[in-house]
């Protein structure tokens, strides 16, 4: 390494109680995605008072702060500042955004996913300002807004940065990621004749095209790939154009939710389901769109996305994937290998831009978007050396590759 470890886990271990207290002021500030205006300005403030070299908010919101290096490669950060709706607080053992410690745990909405590990990065790539060593290039440490609906923040980010490697901060169990399974949104409407619901043979009634098609839908085959397992499908919404329980619908709208393998395009999913529909439907006029929304950020941006959320994947030989990974078994002492996550990131958008991306970060993934949400704050303290490890050893990798 360019710097002893020994001299990185001392600042991290002087600097780990503002590195909670930051994390847990994070937490108490609710920041749904499109309404982030008040915890990017908490963000701008403490990179700020941490000494970062130049600190500004983009169009959509995005907080970036820079970190100066040498004339190196540049190493981007990415950790989301928005999350999912708490739900029913009645459900939660602590309020969702009272950001309790209990137990060594750091408690509410956003905690694991990912107000935690956003602290972690915001204080390691600040490590190297407070040990007064300049990193080998820059480090961009981006906080990008609307992640949970769709990513657009870092759609946007990466329409104006540019990095050679980036760690996507997504918690991990603190082990290493290379890759996950896209997401793509898609609606199927199914066409029928709306009539009296007194005379059923004067209409055709759309649920039972869309009852014959979702039958089929669980026994469909599903592309395999090595690595990362087998693409998923499977129906969320369901919506029909009458509010009249005695009125034949004219037709049915239904959501899938499919989860996609990285050889699997969304022009193959649509494919896919068209052969379906016309194995079990053939006289049937059902049309598959791609789901897109409108977003509105809290600068007031406007964008309508298609709802894809691309896959990506490292092979396990790639030059980034293997430094990072000798590297954590160095920091932490123990090798957990290297896997994959089961959702989508905004790591699929990095990847899409051309920056090579491995994903790591504190905390228990499968308490996300759960009313147990919580961080172990032992796996961020553990982190914030990990990340700062890994910063320079993606910007070691970058620049013989
Ligand atoms: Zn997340």
């Amino acid at each position: 390494m360019l710097i002893p470890l020994a001299n990185i886990q001392t600042i991290a271990q002087e600097r780990q109680a503002a590195t909670i207290a930051f994390a847990r002021q994070i937490v108490q500030i609710p920041s749904r995605s499109g309404q982030e205006r008040e915890i990017a300005a908490a963000i701008s403030y403490e990179m700020k008072n941490l000494g970062y070299d130049k600190i500004w908010t983009d169009e959509a919101g995005n907080v970036i702060g820079k970190i100066s290096g040498g004339q190196g490669p540049t190493i981007l950060l990415n950790g989301h500042m928005d999350h999912v709706d708490p739900g029913p607080a009645a459900g939660w053992p602590y309020p969702p955004f009272s950001g309790q410690i209990v137990d060594g745990e750091l408690w509410g909405r956003g905690s694991v996913d990912m107000k935690g590990p956003v602290a972690c990065m915001i204080y390691a790539a600040s490590l190297f300002k407070q040990l007064d060593f300049s990193p080998p290039g820059d480090i961009l440490m981006t906080v990008p807004v609307m992640e949970e609906v769709g990513g657009l923040g870092t759609r946007h980010l990466t329409s104006h940065l540019q990095a050679d490697a980036a760690i996507c901060g997504e918690p991990s169990h603190n082990t290493l990621r290379r890759g996950h399974r896209g997401r793509v949104g898609l609606h199927l409407t199914f066409k029928g004749r709306s009539a009296h619901a007194s005379t059923p043979h004067l209409g055709v009634n759309p649920h039972y095209s869309a009852a014959t098609f979702l039958t089929r839908l669980p026994i469909m085959e599903m592309t395999r790939e090595e690595g990362v397992g087998a693409s998923s499908v499977t129906p969320t919404l369901y919506v029909t154009d009458q509010r009249s329980p005695n009125v034949i619908p004219g037709e049915v709208r239904l959501t899938l939710d499919w989860r996609n393998v990285p050889g699997e395009s969304p022009e193959t999913i649509v494919a896919k389901i068209r052969a379906l529909l016309n194995s079990c439907l053939p006289e049937n006029e059902t049309t598959i769109e791609i789901a897109s929304s409108e977003f509105t950020t809290y600068t007031g941006l406007r964008t309508t996305l298609p709802d894809i959320f691309p896959s990506f994947l490292l092979a396990e030989d790639d030059p980034f994937v293997q430094a990072a990974h000798a590297t954590l078994v160095d920091v932490l002492g123990r090798d957990d290998g290297v896997d994959i996550w089961r959702f989508a990131t905004d790591g699929g958008h990095l990847m899409t831009a051309g920056i090579p991306t491995v994903g790591f970060g504190p905390g228990d993934e499968k308490l996300a978007h759960t009313n147990q949400e919580r961080i172990s704050l032992a796996q961020m303290e553990e982190a914030v050396v990990a990340y700062a490890a890994l910063i320079l050893a993606l910007a070691e990798a970058a620049a013989t590759n």
